[in-house]
């Protein structure tokens, strides 16, 4: 039916064991309809109730299309899914939750999607049923997200998505240890789209993002895409000194005119100095800060490029060595 000849669908479990046997029938059956051959790698983050023995007993069973990854410990969802990523063989791989708040159903439209050349198929949520706070805190990220990758997508938060193997392979070279993968995924793809699907509740237990949980994604998400709040340092410092030396100027100006009565002997002078330096204290951290971001850059080590694919013509010299 499609290009593909093995599709992976790769999911994070963490303390889910009320939602697994619906999970597992559920994609199971939506796989079967792709027309393909599928494997569902299921991978538990460190869950402390029988996720991962319901897991190994799935894999387990006679023909069983399931991959348990069983991590010794809770490391979150991105590096679980990357953890799947490693695992997962397929030459399309989708990613999905859990607790089944991205409808499994969708797989099949995401292959179709997928098979139509594009690199990355992302999904937005329709009627998201999530919090307010949630909510507004997704379109803020959203919109900075879309100036630093140029990618044109509104809904990072889904992981109901589907990549290509070229995409995966260069995400599993890229070294930095926090990632946000819908954002890196977007910085290796070239054709990305994006497909309205149904977002319901929650019905078994609760979501595993507390709000120091969501604080910490948020910061994986701005420093995975930018080292920008480095340089915001330099800035304040620039205008923090900028508006000191204008008020040097003024009260030098002022003082001329007024008086030294006017001037109360010099105290206001004492401030206007004090933001020079203060602002200059700025500038100096903006620039070790430079050199920090430079530095994070290289420690990660995404790949420099990306080579999507090389088009050459096979020359005869070649085809004659493979005689
Ligand atoms: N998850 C995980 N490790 C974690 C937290 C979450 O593997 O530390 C998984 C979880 O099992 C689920 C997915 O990530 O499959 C999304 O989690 P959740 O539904 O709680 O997040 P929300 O929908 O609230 O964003
Ligand atoms: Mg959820």
């Amino acid at each position: 039916m499609s290009e593909f000849n093995l599709v992976s669908v790769v999911i994070p479990v963490y303390n889910e064991e009320a939602s697994l046997p619906e999970l597992l029938r559920r994609t199971t059956a939506a796989c079967e309809k792709i027309g393909t051959a599928y494997e569902i790698v299921l991978v538990d983050d460190g869950s402390r109730d029988r996720s991962a023995e319901m897991l190994t007993a799935a894999a387990n069973e006679a023909d069983s299309k399931i991959v348990a990854v069983i991590l010794n410990r809770n490391y979150g969802q991105h590096a679980a899914v990357m953890a799947g990523f490693e695992t997962a063989r397929g030459d399309l791989v989708i990613t999905l939750d859990a607790d089944l708040q991205n409808p499994p159903e969708e797989i099949p439209r995401l292959v179709i999607t997928a098979a139509e050349g594009y690199d990355v198929v992302g999904t937005i949520r329709t009627n998201r049923q999530d919090s307010f706070f949630r909510k507004s805190a997704s379109k803020v990220i959203n919109r900075m997200v879309k100036q630093a990758t140029g990618q044109d997508m509104s809904d990072y938060g889904c992981m109901l998505r589907a990549y290509r193997r070229s995409i995966i392979d260069a995400m599993l070279q890229c070294q930095e240890r926090s990632t946000f993968i819908p954002i890196l995924a977007n910085s290796f793809a070239r054709n990305t789209i994006e497909l309205p699907v149904l977002h319901a509740e929650r019905e078994h237990g609760e979501s595993k993002y507390d709000l120091l949980k969501l604080i910490n994604l948020m910061f994986d998400l701005v420093t995975s895409m930018t080292t920008a709040p480095l340089r915001l340092l330099s800035f304040v410092g620039g205008v923090i000194a900028g508006s000191g030396f204008a008020l040097a100027v003024m009260l030098l100006l002022l003082r001329f005119a007024l008086g030294a009565t006017w001037a109360a002997n010099g105290v206001f002078t004492l401030f206007a100095l004090l933001f020079i330096f203060i602002g200059a204290q700025f500038v100096g951290m903006g620039l070790l800060g430079e050199y920090i971001g430079r530095i994070y850059t290289d420690v990660r080590a995404r790949p420099r490029y990306f080579i999507q694919t090389v088009v050459r013509q096979i020359s005869e010299s070649s085809s004659v060595e493979k005689n």
